[in-house]
């Protein structure tokens, strides 16, 4: 038996009568540049999340530049951020010049821990930005506790998280600005790329629409110097399809990581845990062990995809050496770069091929 860590396939059997149409429409229609489509679908969202403005963006790296231009991130400016995230969450930081400042995360959520933000605090801080990795929020009530009383800003990296629940709030509504990513592989993917700003900010919102079109408050008339950082008409097409069915989904990948829970917890293995104030949407299930690669091996060897995020954290990725961190700074991101696996989790999973990765973890510990 083999069994992906993903198959997006299976999804699009399950919907293809309505994305073809929708992406046909939006060919008949000639109009692939924001328009109608793009802005049905940013209505939808704001709506979904509870927050006044949504602005659909080229990408989720995108989302994050326009979010941090907005807030007015400049040179010099330092960002408080997680080491233990994908590169573009520190990269757009470093794109415009300002520093990313790395803390240290929660040994069980993997989020950035709100305890040792506030040492990290200096007169240069602009922003947070935390990451709801692996599809459970950051523990935003300390974090925008440390930045309100101080007048800084809060941009929540939440790429890996539409859909998920802090206290019942939507990630992408807590922070000044939430940033989503519609990369294929996310659990609301369009069929290319594509990102979205969330905020209730108007003033914020305002800036963000006239950044992604270069900086023209109306066209050929520069007030900022901005990006191409539009989301296609096409994308917005194909993703107001797929949110109808978001949460059905993420009750999926619940239901599965519950499962693989449920059958796992007798062994030496550290499993996912969900705060308690969190309601999870499993991007991810993440386990851990320090025999890592060779489990992953192991389930290779019998046919199981798997997948590391992340192998290296940031803080030690050769581009940031000039940042000048060293092994041991933030240990509980790089052994979590060196115990963590990811397994197979999407909402068509099914239960026999759930239970051969079971049955082979379990044969794993049992030899070893
Ligand atoms: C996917 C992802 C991004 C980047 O999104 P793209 O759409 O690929 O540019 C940023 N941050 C996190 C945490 C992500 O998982």
């Amino acid at each position: 038996m083999k069994v992906a860590s993903l198959d997006l396939g299976r999804q699009y059997k399950n919907i293809r009568e309505e994305i073809n149409k929708a992406v046909l429409e939006v060919i008949a229609s000639q109009s692939f540049i924001l328009g109608s489509f793009v802005e049905s679908f940013e209505y939808t969202i704001a709506q979904y999340c509870s927050v006044k403005h949504a602005i659909g963006v080229s990408s989720g790296t995108d989302a994050l530049l326009l979010a941090l231009m907005a807030c007015n991130i400049q040179h010099g400016d330092e960002v408080i951020t997680t080491p233990f995230t994908f590169f573009a969450t520190a990269g757009s930081i470093a794109r415009l010049g300002a520093v990313p400042v790395f803390v240290d995360i929660d040994p069980f959520t993997y989020n950035i821990e709100a305890d040792k933000i506030t040492p990290a605090i200096s007169k240069k801080t602009k922003a947070i930005l935390p990451v709801h990795l692996y599809g459970q929020c950051a523990d935003m009530d300390a974090i925008l506790g440390i930045a309100h009383t101080r007048g800084i800003s809060v941009i929540e990296d939440a790429a890996q998280a539409i859909g998920a629940l802090y206290k019942g709030k939507h990630a992408g509504s807590l922070g000044d600005t939430g940033c989503f990513s519609f990369y294929p592989t996310k659990n609301l993917g369009g069929y290319g790329d594509g990102g979205l700003v969330t905020t209730s900010n108007d003033a914020l919102a305002g800036l963000v629409k006239t950044l992604r079109v270069h900086g023209a408050e109306s066209r050929y008339y520069h007030s900022h110097i901005g990006i191409n950082g539009r989301l296609d008409a096409i994308q917005a097409a194909v993703l107001s399809v797929k949110i109808k069915y978001l949460d059905i989904w993420s009750e999926k990948r619940r239901q599965v990581a519950s499962y693989y829970t449920g059958h796992l917890k007798d062994l030496p293995l550290t499993l996912p845990r969900t705060a308690s104030y969190n309601t999870h949407i499993f991007h991810q299930y993440v386990i851990a062990t320090p025999k890592r690669d060779e489990l992953k091996t192991y389930l290779e060897q019998h046919g199981i995809e798997t997948a590391i995020y992340y192998p290296v954290p940031l803080h030690l990725q050769k581009c940031f050496e000039y940042l000048g961190y060293r092994r041991g700074d933030l240990p509980v991101s790089e052994r979590a770069a060196q115990e963590t696996l990811a397994l197979p989790i999407f909402p068509e999973v099914m239960r026999e091929e759930q239970d051969y990765v079971i049955r082979h973890i379990r044969d794993f510990f049992s030899k070893a």
